[in-house]
């Protein structure tokens, strides 16, 4: 019997009306199965460094599944449904918002870490929580942002992440924030602070799946979405090297594919060649690593990532990526105006900060007048950017909460 059975079976918070009884009979809690299933060097529960606020552990949840669910429950995650990814709402409703995304990325993340017997409810946490900070408007409206705050420490999404977990969500009882754990705010400082920690000690395994699921995801998706807009032909794409791959495969295993079926097998195919070769490359570089613990993977760096071949294939799809689609024209045309909206707001709220809803103008104590406009703009959907952007032109009242 291990810790964790004695723990939730004497957890005065479950009751034999709560709790199956033959659950508790067979005695498979969340650290049995993590025992059974994980490798040596995954993240486990029961090392877990535990919350800033001490909770009693839940009868048949562990602390990374209440982790995810905490997240999932999130009003800003919700928010994710209205913040662009790449292509904006105007511009029809096939392409992914910043909640699909999220979405595929836990679901590519989650794939991996169980082919690889790492902590799927860790693994599945971070995705959820990868995007939870990004502002209205994509990475433009970072980069605004960004300008806006460079005098107090700019402003990224991945920080910004922190902050609403840590302290701008409210939860049904307690402090503000989600009370997470160490671990999961542990991976999302390491992303926050990716390029200061490309060398040294690495994150934690789990970490780094979401790392390489979020790229493989979008890489894909922004394929399949520039395709359906027509900002690409499938004749362009397939001038590179890992498209004319996947398409070779594809010809070779289902023959000639009728025209409306190449998209979605392509995009397929994308993913399964990316997925596929870093569960090759991953398994060959923890192999030596077997019975090891994740500190000592941790501090040894060891960083997974795909073969040479494929990576040097993938750099060439982003930068064709980056010129033929993030900058097209109708794309640059919608950003800039977003971008002049957003700044608009930002210098319009710093000259009035009585504007501000009331719980952001109660922050400007603790974090400065510029942080909490930027947490209050930071927060904001799209639409309700928009929104607050007209009510500002048209009367001189507060501006809503979200
Ligand atoms: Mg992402």
């Amino acid at each position: 019997m291990t810790a964790e059975i004695v723990e939730y079976a004497t957890n005065p918070t479950a009751s034999s009306t709560a709790f199956p009884p033959q659950r508790v009979a067979s005695g498979v809690g969340w650290g049995d199965r993590e025992h059974l299933m994980l490798v040596s060097y995954a993240t486990f529960s029961r090392d877990t460094q535990g919350r800033q606020y001490a909770e009693r552990p839940h009868p048949y949840r562990g602390p990374f599944q209440r982790d995810r669910d905490r997240i999932l429950h999130a009003s800003a995650f919700r928010r994710l449904a209205g913040k662009m990814q790449v292509f904006t709402g105007d511009m029809g409703d096939y392409h992914r918002t910043r909640l699909t995304h999220t979405f595929e990325v836990a679901s590519i993340a989650r794939t991996i870490a169980r082919v690889l017997r790492l902590n799927e409810d860790l693994t599945e946490a971070l995705g959820l929580m990868h995007d939870i900070g990004h502002p209205p408007y994509g990475h433009c409206g970072e980069d605004v942002l960004d300008a806006c705050l460079a005098d107090v420490g700019g402003f990224s999404h991945n920080q910004f992440a922190l902050t609403i977990a840590e302290e701008l969500e409210q939860r049904a009882s307690g402090p503000l924030g989600l009370n997470l754990s160490a671990e999961v705010l542990a991976g999302q400082d390491d992303r926050a602070h990716k390029a200061e920690r490309a060398e040294g000690a690495s994150a934690a395994l789990e970490v780094q799946v979401v790392d390489l699921a979020d790229s493989i995801a979008y890489d894909a998706a922004d394929v399949d979405d520039a395709l359906q807009m027509g900002l690409l032909t499938l004749q362009d794409l397939s001038r590179l090297r890992i498209v004319a791959r996947a398409l070779g495969r594809l010809n070779t295993r289902q023959g000639h594919l009728p025209p409306p079926q190449v998209r979605p097998a392509l995009v397929h195919e994308l993913v399964e060649m990316q997925v596929t070769d870093l569960l090759e490359s991953a398994s060959r570089c923890l192999l030596p690593w077997a019975g090891r613990t994740a500190e000592e993977l941790q501090q040894a760096g060891i960083r997974l990532g795909h073969s040479p071949e494929l990576a040097s294939e993938r750099e060439e799809l982003e930068t064709f990526l980056f010129s033929r689609v993030y900058r097209h024209p109708r794309l640059v045309a919608v950003r800039q105006a977003a971008a002049d909206r957003l700044a608009t707001l930002f210098e319009s709220l710093l000259r009035a900060p009585q504007r501000l809803p009331l719980r952001f103008r109660m922050r400007i104590e603790r974090v400065g007048t510029r942080r909490a406009i930027g947490e209050y703009l930071g927060g904001m959907t799209d639409r309700f950017c928009d929104v607050q952007y007209e009510r500002l032109r048209s009367g001189d009242g507060p501006l809503a909460d979200w």
